[in-house]
C-alpha cells in the first residue's frame, strides 16, 4: 500500500504525542514486501502506530495499522513505508527533545540533509521521526541592543520546547539603533534609556529615562518615547522612529513587536506582533497564531 501518485506528499510529519513510536532491529530487507510479510500478523503495543525498522546501517519509518487498539496488544493487520531505506538515516543526539517537532526538524536537517525520513534518537533515549522536514521561516524583526536580540532570543527559547507547533525557523531581521541614528546626523541624540548602553560616536548623546533638561536633540525612538517627551516638554521632538512593526519589506511569515501595544498580540495579514516587553506565553501564542496563519493544515500525525 503506498500512497498515490497525485496525493501531496505532507511536509513536516511528525509523530503526535499519544502516538507510540516503536524501534525494532531486522534481518530482512527493508523494502515494503518484505517488511509486510515481516510484520503483518504479529502483535503490537495498543499504542504503536510506527515503527523504525533497522537493519545494521539502514533504516526505514513505517507507519501500522491493527486489529485493534482496544487491547493491550493486537496483530499488525496493515504497513505503509513513509520513509524508505535509502531516503532515510537514523540520528543519535542526546541534546534533542523529540517530543518538539522544531527540535527534530533541526537536528535532521542538520546531521542528515536531503534525507526524506530521520530517525532521531534524542534525550533520555526517546526516539522520534520526521519525514519531509521544511521549517516555516519566520523573519523576527526588531531593534538591537539588547544583544542577542530580545524577541528573538525568547522565541528561539519558546521553540525549544514548543511541543505544539510545527517545525519553525527563525530568521533574524535586526537593525541596530546606531544604523539608524546615522540615518538622521545630528550632533545630539535622545535615547529611550541609559539601560541599553547605547552612545552614537561624534554626538553627544541623551536619555529619556532620565528626564534630562530639553536640548535640540534628534529623537532615536519609537512613538511610546515621543508621547513621553510630549509629556515632558510640550512638544514632540525631530525623531528617527524606531519601531520595527513600521519597517517595510520582507516576505512571509513575520513576527516584531510595538511599543504601542500593552497587553495583546496582534495578528493581520500573516504578521503577528507582540507588545514591547512581551511574555512567553504571548510569544508562544504570536508563534502559534503564525503558524495557524501560515501551517494552517499542519498537524502531528
Ligand atoms: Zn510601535
Amino acid at each position: 500500500m503506498t500512497s498515490g501518485a497525485d496525493e501531496p506528499r505532507r511536509r513536516n510529519v511528525v509523530p503526535g504525542a499519544y502516538r507510540g513510536v516503536a524501534v525494532t532491529t531486522v534481518d530482512c530487507s527493508l523494502d515494503e514486501a518484505a517488511l509486510a510479510l515481516h510484520f503483518i500478523g504479529r502483535e503490537a503495543y495498543r499504542r504503536t502506530r510506527f515503527i523504525v525498522v533497522r537493519n545494521g546501517a539502514q533504516t526505514a519509518i513505517v507507519s501500522v495499522r491493527k486489529a485493534s487498539e482496544d487491547p493491550l496488544f493486537a496483530p499488525i493487520t496493515g504497513l505503509r513505508v513513509l520513509a524508505a531505506a535509502p531516503d532515510c538515516a537514523y540520528v543519535e543526539d542526546p541534546d534533542v527533545d523529540t517530543a518538539v517537532p522544531t527540535a527534530l526538524a533541526r537536528a535532521a536537517m542538520a546531521a542528515a540533509p536531503g534525507k526524506r525520513g530521520v530517525a532521531v534518537q534524542g534525550r533520555h533515549g526517546h526516539v522520534s521521526f520526521i519525514t519531509d522536514p521544511a521549517p516555516l521561516r519566520v523573519l523576527v524583526r526588531e531593534v538591537a541592543p539588547p544583544y542577542p536580540p530580545k524577541l528573538f532570543d525568547q522565541a528561539r527559547r519558546v521553540l525549544d520546547v514548543a511541543e505544539g507547533l510545527p517545525p519553525i525557523e527563525l530568521v533574524p531581521d535586526v537593525v541596530e539603533l546606531t544604523q539608524l541614528a546615522s540615518s538622521r546626523p545630528s550632533p545630539r541624540y535622545l535615547l529611550p534609556c541609559r539601560g541599553g548602553a547605547v552612545s552614537i560616536a561624534g554626538a553627544r548623546t541623551a536619555y529619556l529615562d532620565e528626564r534630562p533638561e530639553r536640548e535640540q536633540w534628534t529623537l532615536i525612538g519609537c512613538e511610546r518615547s515621543q508621547q513621553i517627551h510630549e509629556w515632558f516638554y510640550g512638544e514632540r521632538a525631530d525623531q528617527v522612529d524606531i519601531c520595527p512593526r513600521h519597517r517595510a519589506g520582507g516576505a512571509g511569515a513575520i513576527l516584531t513587536k510595538c511599543c504601542l501595544l500593552e497587553s495583546q498580540v496582534e495578528v493581520a495579514d500573516g504578521v503577528a506582533t507582540v507588545p514591547w516587553g512581551a511574555s512567553l506565553a504571548q510569544i508562544s501564542h504570536a508563534l502559534k497564531s503564525l503558524a495557524d496563519a501560515w501551517e494552517p493544515s499542519w498537524a502531528p500525525a
